[in-house]
């Protein structure tokens, strides 16, 4: 008797939920064996492809299903690359997609139901049906064979076994029928008929099974006789072979979670067939959600490259812009050869033909999403806006002209049911009067909405865009203008947006208590540019504006990067006064009699603003004492 091994900790878990699965689509079971065995046989034929003395011809591999009512077994097997004895133990003594389990722990799910349907748990789900396994397999160059077998957790025995050829044989000894559960059906020919044309049609290797047929019996008319014969089971037509209308939504979507391990439909699925410049199908997958490594360097973007319905690479990075990253799926093209190399591929003319025009594609397709179902869009915009805008940002603004219909942005006037608005939007409802398209920064919606220059432009009925995310207002700048409209900060610049009179009274006030406003910025001892008196801060006291290119948000954006130096990036500060605020009678007052408190006050005013804006305060303690020296 060959000795017990025991199963991996995480193997062993995943194992007992499978049998003791309450899961409803235990089916799925036949579908990850045969997707196993499929890989097998992609795996041989791309190996024999540089090593022409393994002999591989693509048209003898092959995938056979065997059913045994008596003995309650069903086997598939494959003449694929087999595993050697390490192999075996590696790959079915440990759980291999180790992420499926980080997922459900971080995501609290308890039931088994989530991790099943969501990720397709590939040979354990076996033992959703079986009650022991056994694998026989043979490692192609080997000339020993395995025999692996398991009766669940309590561990596996390898042990040597005869095979004559490489590849696999599993063998599922079904369990007994419950009341819930006919095991027996597994057994039945038109039932794994059925399933395999649901899950596992276009697979590209023949699935062969013999199973009993009748025809018309020879030279007498009317007559059946029935006859046991060969029968290929699956069309082998992949998916992105055929024709958009034979395919349901459904299918998109469950191809799509299988084959890139997403546990949600797509927000939307691009099928192209394209003839002309380029021949290709694409099969395009916009996720819903980003993957949880999506910002980080970790994440690989690429599609899939095909080469006649045969994968010739898993990542194909060229084909995809940084910028629309997030896309997954594949690329088929009879134009690349098979035996095409990395290099060759970079340089490869009808790659770059394809890529941009499905970057074109790509594009096309989320406008359509933004004007047709902006709940989708607004979603999709939610996991994946970030990346949109830093492609509009980066390499100098090259692709700006591509993404600015599909980058949105927070605002003080989004529709209901909405919760951002398009540059688009933003222009066509501008007051007819408006030159700019106003803006201000923030950490949240809440705070920018409350900063008193903001209030004031809403005040006077201007519609003010809430840029929330550190690169927003780098983007703007970078797209300098949208329409012919050029963007304004309404906390940095001069907004023109006051009556004649008004900006007249405030020229006056400020003239008039000249000196008393220089005093205050000499008191501040360089921190500001200037002080001045504004009409322009609604009923609020104090704000900070700046002059010059680096706004206050930028000043804070470049703090917060890595290695920089405290001062190295500073917004040019100007510290406004509401020249109507009783405040500013205060100051005026007190000048006349007690310049040293004007001081005071010019310090305590400047730390306000600055907390107003966000920014935080060099001397807490001073302002503290400055401030209880006034209670
Ligand atoms: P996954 O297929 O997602 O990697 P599985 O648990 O289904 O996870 O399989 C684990 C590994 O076992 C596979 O990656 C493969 O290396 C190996 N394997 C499974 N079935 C076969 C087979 N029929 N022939 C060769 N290797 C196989």
């Amino acid at each position: 008797m060959a000795e017990k091994k025991q199963f991996q900790t995480e193997s062993k878990k995943l194992l007992d939920m499978m049998i003791n699965s309450i899961y409803t689509h235990k089916e799925i079971f036949l579908r990850e064996l045969i997707s196993n065995a499929s890989d097998a046989l992609d795996k041989l034929y791309f190996r024999s492809l540089t090593d022409t003395a393994l002999g591989v011809n693509r048209s003898d591999l092959v995938i056979g299903i065997e059913l045994d009512a008596a003995a309650r077994t069903l086997r598939i097997a494959d003449n694929g690359c087999g595993m050697t004895r390490e192999e075996l133990e590696n790959n079915l003594g440990t759980i291999a997609k180790s992420g499926s389990f980080d997922f459900k722990r971080d995501n609290g799910a308890s039931e088994d139901v989530d991790i099943i349907g969501q990720f397709g748990v590939g040979f354990y789900s076996a033992f959703m049906v079986a009650d022991r396994i056994t694998v026989e397999t043979r490692a192609v160059g080997s000339s020993e064979a395995w025999r692996w077998e398991s009766e669940g957790v309590d561990g596996y025995t390898v042990e040597p076994c005869d095979r004559a050829l490489p590849g696999t044989l599993i063998t599922l000894h079904l369990k007994d029928d419950t009341e819930d559960e006919k095991y027996t059906d597994y057994l039945q020919e038109f039932r794994i008929r059925e399933l395999v044309r649901k899950y596992s049609d276009y697979i590209r290797y023949p699935i062969r099974m013999e199973v009993e047929t009748s025809r018309p019996k020879e030279g007498s008319e009317g007559e059946y006789e029935t006859l046991r014969e060969v029968q290929t089971l699956n069309s082998m037509v992949p998916l992105w072979k055929k024709s958009p209308s034979e395919i349901s939504e459904d299918e998109y979507a469950t191809f799509y979670r299988e084959k890139f391990y997403d546990y949600e439909k797509p927000a939307k699925t691009v099928h192209v067939r394209a003839e002309g410049l380029a021949t290709y199908e694409a099969l395009l997958f916009i996720p819903s959600r980003a993957p949880y490594n999506y910002y980080t360097t970790d994440y690989e973007k690429g599609l899939q490259l095909y080469s006649s319905g045969v994968m010739i690479m898993e990542k194909c990075a060229d084909l995809l812009p940084d910028y629309f990253g997030f896309v997954r799926g594949l690329v088929d093209s009879a134009d690349l050869s098979l035996n095409i190399s990395r290099e060759m591929l970079q340089h490869d003319r009808q790659l770059k033909v394809m890529a941009k025009a499905i970057e074109k594609k790509i594009r096309t397709e989320l406008e359509k999403l933004q004007s047709s179902d902006r709940a989708a869009y607004e979603s999709f915009f939610d996991a994946f806006g970030l990346q949109l805008k830093f492609g509009l940002y980066s390499d100098y603004g090259m692709h700006k002209d591509d993404l600015k219909e599909l980058v949105m942005f927070r605002s003080s006037e989004v529709q209901e049911g909405q919760k951002y608005v398009t540059l688009k939007e933003y222009t066509l409802r501008m007051k007819e009067e408006q030159k700019t398209v106003y803006y201000a920064c923030g950490e949240t919606v809440d705070k920018i909405a409350h900063l008193p220059q903001v209030e004031s432009v809403r005040a006077r009925g201007y519609e003010v865009l809430y840029l929330t995310d550190d690169v927003d207002e780098f983007a703007l700048q970078m797209l300098m203008e949208y329409d012919g409209k050029k963007f304004a900060n309404v906390c940095t610049e001069k907004l023109d947006i006051e009556t004649e009179q008004e900006k007249e009274t405030v020229r006056r006030q400020n003239e008039d208590a000249g000196e008393l406003l220089t005093h205050m910025k000499e008191a501040l001892g360089g921190a500001v540019t200037a002080v001045r008196f504004t009409g322009t801060l609604g009923d609020h006291p104090v704000s900070l504006s700046s002059e010059g290119g680096l706004s206050v948000e930028m000043e804070k954006v470049l703090g917060k990067m890595p290695g920089a130096e405290t001062g190295a990036a500073k917004a040019t500060l100007v510290l406004e006064i509401n020249a109507s605020h009783p405040v500013a009678d205060k100051l005026r007052a007190l000048y006349e009699n007690d310049k040293d408190k004007v001081a005071d006050y010019a310090k305590i005013l400047y730390a306000q603003a600055r907390l107003i804006n966000g920014l935080t305060i060099d001397n807490p303690t001073e302002i503290s004492a400055l401030i209880c020296g006034l209670m």
